[in-house]
């Protein structure tokens, strides 16, 4: 009888960054108020997916990326009446106006209709599912979603995309950190197996918010300043970098992901203990860990910090056999 336990990708990064992290998510607590940048990153990924999906040229491409930024102001502006969060939703919706359209321009001689496939073209299509094995009787089906799929050139070469939103870069180890995060890694291993001629991923990195709305400044005049910060030198705000992977790279990937597929089963069955990591990089790394505050006062309780909400019931690995 062979035994199959189920389990997601992002499931499997957060436990791999913090166990006592991982144990909050899996129970539902979320931040009441998430942090902004992230909210940004979401609605640039959903507008770039159908931009493409849908082939959006033109005026009905404007016309889109206008509303769909629109309509995000209003949704986080239902999360608070806050005037420090009303003037930080509204910046950054006046920074993507101006941004999104001059990325579509910027790289419009180079995308064209070599997608494969995009989040929101078909999310069942485009959420992979993978299977594992983790010794004689037992397996791992590992689950997740890539940005995008693009098959290149006369020989179709594939390469998956995946889009980046980040303000700070380090260009001496953004590549290698990329190269190592455990998504890259799942990614190469699952596209690998799904096509032959599978190459590598492509960071579209669409630059995040830096800017800010100086004190005598109109949000017009800001989105004036960001124009022309982008015309000085667009490829600081749009870049992409190609990593690619070779068999020997993949098949050592798989390695680390059946021992650390394994050791997450082990804790989720409570066979290995849960702790805070307390590493300063991943609790206050580029972007600050969720519970960072409530990890600061570790006696109060979660639910007594005022900052959290339960969501959503504890999800399980799933076991079938
Ligand atoms: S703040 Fe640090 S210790 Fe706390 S959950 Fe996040 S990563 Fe873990």
């Amino acid at each position: 009888m062979i035994m199959n336990h189920s389990l997601s990708t992002s499931r499997l990064d957060n436990w791999l960054d913090c166990r006592y992290g991982a144990m909050l998510r899996e129970q539902g607590w979320e931040l009441i108020f998430p942090a902004l940048a992230r909210e940004g990153g979401t609605l640039v990924h959903h507008i770039l997916s159908m931009v493409y999906a849908k082939q959006k040229k033109g005026t009905s491409q404007a016309r889109f990326i206008k509303t769909q930024i629109k309509a995000w102001t209003v949704q986080m502006k239902l999360k608070s009446s806050q005037q420090k969060w009303l003037e930080e939703v509204e910046e950054l919706a006046a920074y993507y106006e101006v941004v999104l359209p001059e990325y579509f321009k910027y790289w419009k001689d180079v995308d064209s209709p070599e997608w494969l496939d995009f989040e929101e073209k078909s999310q069942k299509d485009n959420l992979f599912r993978f299977s594992l094995l983790l010794g004689k009787t037992e397996t791992v089906t590992l689950q997740g979603k890539r940005d995008a799929l693009r098959a290149v050139g006369k020989k179709k070469s594939v390469w998956v995309y995946d889009h980046k939103t980040h303000s700070r870069i380090d260009p001496s180890t953004f590549i290698s950190k990329l190269k190592i995060a455990t998504q890259s890694k799942l990614y190469a291993l699952v596209t690998n197996e799904q096509y032959e001629n599978f190459k590598g991923l492509v960071y579209n990195v669409i630059r995040g918010k830096s800017m800010r709305v100086g004190k005598k400044e109109t949000l017009q005049q800001f989105q004036d300043r960001v124009y022309d910060k982008i015309q000085e030198d667009p490829s600081h705000f749009f870049f992409r970098l190609e990593i690619p992977f070779t068999q020997a790279e993949i098949k050592t990937f798989a390695e680390d992901i059946r021992a650390q597929a394994k050791e997450y089963i082990a804790w989720k069955m409570g066979n290995l203990p849960t702790y805070r990591n307390g590493s300063t990089k991943i609790c206050c790394g580029v972007f600050a860990c969720a519970y960072l505050q409530h990890c600061a006062n570790p006696t109060t309780p979660i639910e007594a910090t005022g900052l959290f909400e339960r969501r959503i019931r504890s999800a399980k690995i799933t076991h079938t056999s």
